[in-house]
């Protein structure tokens, strides 16, 4: 568990073009010199604060800020911000809109995918008993407070449901998992990205059978767009995106999706109400909006073009690399998390002498600064990546038109002023 748990340490939201529209963005795909930001009027403040920008050849990872917004969810972000509303009107609207589009019962606007597993966790305590929304965490009596999960997925993340007061309750077997249920079960978490050995079928049939609501954890599991809806239409009773990773919404937001009386429940448990577990959980009119506004977006792109865009970026930065003797390259998809084209560079060592850590530094000390994907040089690698001290790993996702250009020539200079 502990190799598990630094993997999602970093697992999180990464940040793709600012300058991308629409499918356009993932078509035009030649390689044309890097594109400045849009001029906006206003202070740039990263550098009044001199805190200098990279580009993003890594991915989705929240501690390197996630995605960026496409101009379009950035728009209307910027338009949400003038003019005051009801929040709850906003979020009532919202989560009706999101229901619909995505063929679910019930849908909030949550400040992330770990927002929804605390909110969802406390919806299933609270469903039905009001009373109990001012009692979570330090008032358990009598509350329903076990979790159900598979050892395999086990996690960091375990935390956001624990913010409820509940406990974890473990099983790896079948028959486990069938007698671990009695009348403290509130709840069961599947973590969507991880093998385990109960299906997830079987999953959400045992727990049915015993009237326990299943969570579904899909945060970093878009692209396919249809996942928007299909695990909810499997029969998970609520289910979590991120809405700052492939869907390239606010990193400070995400997807609560699933039945109706348990959405209900959960916008109970949340900001704005002040006596409840998810107050500091708070979404703002412009989360909301620009959660809206990237599903509409991300709604309209196209997977295949998607992953033939970032296909042909992959290609671009590997033949750029393979000049360098001993350099291989390999294009790897994630089975789920992050489930996108990636390229493998792997170098024989005694001939380049140094290590994925070090070419990872150098990137990131170079100018224009280049973050790597961390699963480089055997750090924490997420969700199935390949890992190992003389592997390179480039997430191509969320680079920027001609971005890809400079990030395999800095990568091909580098590598070469190491061969021996
Ligand atoms: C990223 C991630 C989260 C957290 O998502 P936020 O939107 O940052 O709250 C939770 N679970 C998994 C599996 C993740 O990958």
């Amino acid at each position: 568990m502990p190799e598990k748990m630094s993997r999602r340490k970093l697992l999180a939201s990464a940040s793709q073009a600012i300058a991308a529209g629409g499918l356009s963005a993932y078509a035009a795909s030649a390689p044309s010199p890097a594109v400045a930001p849009r001029s906006t009027k206003g202070m740039d403040y990263y550098e009044k604060l001199g805190v200098v920008p990279f580009i993003n050849a890594a991915g989705t990872y929240t501690i390197l800020t996630a995605s960026t917004m496409p101009e379009e969810v950035q728009s209307a972000v910027a338009l949400a911000a003038r003019k005051p509303v009801h929040l709850m009107e906003l979020h009532e609207a919202a989560g009706q809109y999101l229901a619909q589009k995505l063929h679910c019962g019930g849908a909030l606007v949550t400040s992330g995918a770990a927002a929804g597993l605390t909110l969802g966790t406390a919806a299933c305590i609270t469903l039905g008993n009001k009373d109990a929304i001012v009692r979570i965490p330090t008032d358990m009596s009598e509350l329903k407070n076990e979790v159900i999960v598979q050892k395999a997925h086990r996690y960091e993340y375990d935390h956001a449901m624990r913010n409820c007061g509940v406990k974890v309750v473990e099983v790896e077997t079948m028959e486990q998992y069938g007698n671990a249920f009695n009348d403290k079960t509130v709840m069961t978490n599947f973590f969507n990205a991880v093998d385990a050995p109960i299906s997830r079928e079987d999953w959400i049939r045992v727990a049915h059978q015993h009237g326990v609501p299943c969570f579904n954890d899909a945060a970093a599991d878009v692209p396919p767009i249809s996942n928007l809806w299909n695990y909810t239409q499997m029969g998970f009773d609520l289910v979590a995106f991120s809405g700052g990773k492939g869907m390239r919404g606010p990193q400070c937001a995400g997807l609560l999706l699933g039945r109706k009386d348990l959405i209900e429940a959960a916008r109970l448990n949340n900001s704005p109400n002040s006596n409840a577990v998810g107050r500091g959980l708070k979404v703002a009119k412009e989360e909301i909006v620009g959660m809206v506004a990237a599903v509409d977006w991300f709604l309209k792109q196209d997977d295949a073009a998607m992953e033939t865009e970032f296909h042909k970026r992959a290609q671009r930065i590997a033949d750029l690399v393979a000049k360098v003797p001993t350099v291989q390259t390999k294009i790897f998809i994630p089975p789920i998390a992050n489930h996108v084209p990636h390229l493998v560079i792997n170098y024989d060592s005694q001939r380049i002498r140094t290590t994925g850590l070090e070419v990872m530094q150098k990137l990131r000390e170079g100018k224009p600064r280049i973050e790597l994907n961390p699963a480089t040089g055997g750090g924490p690698a997420s969700a199935g990546l390949p890992s190992s001290p003389d592997t390179i790993v480039v997430g191509v996702w969320m680079l920027q038109p001609g971005e890809d250009v400079i990030v395999g020539r800095r990568l091909r200079e580098v590598l070469q002023a190491a061969l021996q």
